[in-house]
């Protein structure tokens, strides 16, 4: 399996991001990454994050080609293709870490909030009804809802909570992969104004 533990590779991503933070991004030679690459990889995380631009997950983790399994998807819900991508990524290739990646100001958090109706968006934000129930149980909001930064901020960081205890329900040997230690799940919420990741979830051994 992993050939780093679950909180090694929590550590990787934490620095990465201080280093991408402060603009002091590590030097990359990539012809040589492509190079090294070019047989196969062992990437240590997979992350789950939103298509939103300004949240590339190999930026904002500071990591080369070959480092991280990436899903990205509106509003960074779980679908059976999703979390196929993650069992895949740990139970198979043995990533180590599992990255549920909300932000502030995400558009598809605004969007469900604000009830968009429009073909398929519909139907994939009604996932996100969910995390719009509980964080309207714990204050609700002034404004319309997705106009309203704090809820929607709120409603995102939800989002991540229960994502991430969606994937531990709905996929056992992702489940059962953090039950023996090999995997770990955490959330984690980008913020857009600074560039600076939170984790939570975290297990403090
Ligand atoms: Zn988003």
């Amino acid at each position: 399996m992993a050939s780093i533990t679950p909180k090694e590779a929590l550590s990787r991503l934490r620095e990465g991001n201080q280093r991408f933070v402060s603009g002091k991004l590590e030097p990359r030679d990539i012809a040589a990454e492509i190079r090294n690459t070019a047989s196969g990889a062992q990437p240590f995380a997979a992350v789950l994050g939103c298509i939103d631009s300004r949240v590339p997950p190999e930026l904002v983790f500071d990591q080369g080609l070959g480092a991280l399994y990436c899903a990205r998807v509106a509003g960074n819900i779980v679908d059976d293709a999703v979390l196929a991508s993650l069992e895949f990524a740990c139970c198979v290739s043995g990533a180590a870490l599992v990255v549920v990646l909300g932000h502030s100001d995400c558009g598809a958090v605004k969007g469900a909030c604000n009830g968009l109706g429009q073909g398929t968006l519909t139907k994939a934000l009604e996932k996100l009804a969910p995390a719009i129930a509980a964080a309207s149980e714990a204050g609700g909001h002034s404004l319309p809802a997705g106009d309203d930064p704090s809820f929607v901020r709120s409603v995102a960081r939800e989002n991540v909570a229960l994502t991430l205890a969606e994937i531990k329900r709905l996929c056992p040997a992702l489940a059962k992969a953090e039950a023996e230690g090999q995997v770990d799940l955490v959330g984690a919420f980008y913020d857009v104004e600074t560039g600076e990741v939170v984790f939570s979830d975290v297990e403090t051994p």
